[in-house]
């Protein structure tokens, strides 16, 4: 049921409350990945308070992926330390969802879309058993929170790739963690999906969870996020929007492929 490694679920050990909510959801200290002999990131240092909503920004290959899997351990990581909620990431596993850049995914597995939400909930319903009628409606709801209750019962390879990213949406939902880490969630959606995916999060936030976005689009950087990372390989910039979206530190990430007009342009919202 779970072709790609990335999203493979773990048993359900038994929930202990282990998580101490007042301390940080992410913390992150000189996370350092390498492929081969460059590093892909390099000695990244980042916070991630409660209840904000984060986004990673940077040119295509400067890491970002990489940094969201260092942190989860899905890449093996050359240094660094990294705290969920103060502690190591298998102890608050159940805590932090994370949903992969939809490219990274195998669509083809034979799954039913109410499947994949409920395997979300493995908290409750454990690998070997069977679901259900609670967390069939529980799955239910979660879908019909990113609009998808009407397709519940179709193959998630039939869908289109906003349809898709919703669902896998709808299964973080399920999950009910604390902190939500998304790949590009935006990329190759439609305007409604986009909205609807938007308002779900939003949601999120303003319910006391954290989100981070890898997010490629910097013209909604402003209107969507309150805080931004942006890095390119390092860390070119981190803090609230105001703080660290600003015409020197994009010049410094896209390495001055941006023109100042186009700057000025994506700033406007600040003003
Ligand atoms: P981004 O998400 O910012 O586009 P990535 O984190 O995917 O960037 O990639 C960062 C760099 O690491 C790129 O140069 C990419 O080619 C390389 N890279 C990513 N994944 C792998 C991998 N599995 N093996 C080797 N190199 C990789
Ligand atoms: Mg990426």
């Amino acid at each position: 049921m779970s072709p790609d490694p990335q999203i493979e679920l773990v048993a359900d050990q038994g929930r202990t409350l282990t998580t101490d909510q007042s301390s940080c959801p992410l913390e992150v200290r000189g996370l350092t990945v390498s492929y081969g002999e460059k590093p892909a990131v390099f000695s990244v240092d980042a916070r991630f308070p409660s209840a904000s909503m984060t986004a990673i920004v940077g040119p295509n290959g400067a890491g970002k992926s990489t940094f969201l899997k260092g942190t989860l351990g899905i890449v093996p990581l050359l240094a660094g330390d990294v705290r969920f909620f103060g502690l190591p990431f298998k102890q608050v596993r159940a805590d932090v969802a994370y949903v992969p850049q939809r490219a990274s995914v195998d669509w083809d597995f034979p799954a039913r879309v109410i499947d994949v939400v409920i395997m979300g909930l493995y908290r409750e319903v454990g690998l070997f058993r069977f679901a259900g009628t609670r967390q069939s409606a529980r799955a239910m709801d979660c879908l019909d929170r990113v609009g998808m209750q009407d397709f519940a019962d179709r193959q998630i390879g039939q869908l289109s790739g906003g349809q898709q990213q919703r669902v896998f949406l709808a299964r973080a939902l399920a999950q009910d963690a604390e902190l939500y880490l998304l790949d590009e969630p935006f990329a190759g959606v439609d305007a409604a999906t986009e909205h609807a995916i938007v308002s779900v999060l939003k949601q999120l936030k303003a319910d006391g969870k954290t989100v981070v976005c890898v997010h490629h689009d910097l013209s909604t950087v402003i209107a969507y996020f309150d805080r931004a990372l942006l890095i390119n390989m390092r860390k070119q910039a981190e803090g609230s929007v105001a703080e660290a979206f600003t015409p020197e530190t994009l010049q410094a990430t896209y390495g001055g492929r941006l023109a100042e007009s186009q700057i000025d342009e994506l700033r406007l919202g600040l003003a």
